[in-house]
């Protein structure tokens, strides 16, 4: 696995916002280990997330 992930390309996963300079939270999905961004205003309303990899939701 090669990490490849280029500049411009983080996006909130609720809203699809970019994220980059922003105070985004930023963990891995549980069940795949995609790393999944979501900005400060999902994370406050708690959206629900969707990893764009395996489909995964979480709260
Ligand atoms: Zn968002
Ligand atoms: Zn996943």
């Amino acid at each position: 696995m090669s990490e490849s992930e280029t500049q411009g390309t983080r996006q909130c996963v609720s809203c699809g916002i970019q994220v980059a300079g922003m105070n985004a939270a930023r963990f891995s999905c549980p069940d795949c280990g995609e790393t999944i961004h979501r900005c400060a205003k999902c994370r406050k309303q708690s959206n629900l997330y969707e990893c764009p990899d395996c489909g995964f939701r979480g709260p």
